[in-house]
């Protein structure tokens, strides 16, 4: 780390110097003054992480306006998988911006969704016919594929599974396991939903070696008995759980309900808002265990930070729903298309896939070193560039929220930004840029290391 007079970087972006500086301490004072700002004129429902405002980010860093260089393990939530301000999404949306910046593709299209359309058909799961279409955010691509998946059955029935996270409009916050903060009195909820257990290896009561298949046996046999499976529309879930605490279900689980599904006639739906575009050393997650959903919900990576989501599917499926039945005002702008196909070029010309199983490989080992050394790791877990440690207390399987979010404190006083997850709010979730120097992502584990020594 070098200390210096602050720096004013011009632009953001992988040209902005890829270094850790602290210049104040974390939140410095202008970030302070806008925070009161922010408690003034925003309300508490809108969390805050770190309270440091940034002025430009790039490559592996977070500058703040007091100008200190934060590394990112956080990459705004999953979003910036190519980068901040990555060169090729800056371009183009640049030239887009200036030729026209929106006419709703339900009047008049333009080629640009056409194309992201194509690509999503062409590079999600399954070689089948596939259509695409373009939505704002997450939670309307996965509420848009429930939609879908109810029309083209004829079923009402959904079922969801705990510590699912699948946003926070109507039903997909019903769609959500964990009640504080997302659920916490906004209830009644959305009808016809149903939650199963979740195969999560750590936590499974007989241990993870029986976790896949008496996982799976418990939700087919409930959705069998309680609801009944000819009732069933869709199965929703995501690959790997984001929100829930970076759960990998235990291998077998997915294709196990995969297999259900299909025998059923219910519409598998993968939501990959969080694990999609090269994530997890994947594409898409469901890649690892060979996974072809009839329907794959998309959004967070997909665009470097423009909103845009996507609901692709088979052609079966999406072509049910009547002329004028799906869509809506923003989805699709123009902006963000043209950011989705840069960071398409971007994942495929930097070679991202493989940067992601880098990275994996980089943080996995030096995590379970830690956990030998410190017994409040109580799992070490992830694939890719989708990272998670699970805090507990030594010698238990007590989840630690208390030390989780002391441990995070800390990273973030020394210049880290991690976020935190989990139903029982005791994982430590990384999530770094893919643009990431191989240097800032040992130091960042560095810091990760000293502030779990010191709690
Ligand atoms: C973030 C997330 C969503 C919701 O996405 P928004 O864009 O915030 O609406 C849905 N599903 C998963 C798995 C997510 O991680």
């Amino acid at each position: 780390m070098s200390i210096e007079s602050p720096h004013q970087p011009v632009t953001g972006g992988p040209s902005l110097p890829q270094e850790r500086r602290l210049v104040t301490e974390i939140p410095g004072p202008r970030s302070r003054e806008m925070f009161a700002r922010k408690q003034a004129a925003v309300p508490p429902g809108i969390g805050t992480t770190l309270p440091v405002f940034v002025t430009h980010a790039g490559g592996g860093v977070v500058v703040d306006a007091d100008g200190n260089s934060l590394i990112d393990f956080g990459s705004g939530i999953a979003v910036t998988t190519v980068g901040n301000a990555a060169p090729r999404v800056v371009e183009r949306v640049q030239k887009q911006v200036a030729d026209f910046t929106h006419t709703c593709f339900m009047v008049t299209p333009y080629e640009s969704y056409v194309e992201v359309c194509e690509k999503l058909n062409r590079l999600t799961p399954g070689d089948h016919d596939k259509r695409s279409f373009l939505v704002n955010s997450g939670a309307e691509a996965v509420e848009n594929a429930v939609k879908v998946a109810r029309h083209a059955t004829g079923r009402q029935a959904v079922v969801v599974f705990d510590h699912g996270y699948h946003g926070r409009t109507l039903l997909t916050m019903t769609l959500t396991a964990k009640n504080m903060p997302y659920k916490h009195r906004f209830g009644p909820y959305a009808p016809e939903v149903y939650r199963m257990p979740m195969a999560y290896p750590f936590r499974w009561p007989t241990g993870p070696e029986n976790c896949a298949e008496e996982a799976a046996a418990q939700a087919i046999d409930a959705i069998t008995k309680q609801i009944g499976a000819e009732n069933v529309a869709a199965i929703v879930i995501e690959p790997i759980q984001g929100e829930g605490g970076f759960i990998e279900p235990a291998k077998g689980f997915l294709p196990r309900l995969l297999e259900f599904a299909k025998a059923n006639g219910i519409v598998f739906i993968a939501d990959e808002v969080q694990t999609g575009f090269a994530r997890t050393g994947h594409l898409f997650a469901c890649e690892d265990e060979g996974i072809v959903p009839d329907i794959i919900c998309t959004a967070k990576g997909i665009a470097g930070g423009l909103p845009l989501a996507a609901v692709t599917g088979r052609a079966e499926l999406l072509d049910a729903v009547h002329v004028g039945g799906l869509g809506g005002t923003y989805g699709g702008n123009p902006l963000a298309c043209e950011a989705a196909l840069a960071v398409l070029d971007t994942i495929e010309a930097d070679n991202l896939v493989e940067r992601a199983r880098r990275i994996g490989d980089i943080m996995l080992p030096r995590l379970r070193s830690m956990a030998e050394r410190f017994d409040v790791i109580g799992d070490v877990r992830g694939r890719g560039a989708m990272i998670a440690i699970e805090l507990v207390t030594p010698g238990t399987k007590e989840p630690n929220a208390a030390v989780t979010g002391e441990v995070a404190k800390r990273c973030h006083a020394e210049g880290l930004v991690v976020l935190t997850a989990g139903t029982y709010g005791n994982v430590l979730r990384f999530l770094p840029p893919l643009a990431i120097s191989d240097e800032l992502l040992e130091e960042g584990l560095s810091i990760l290391e000293k502030a779990l020594s010191s709690v």
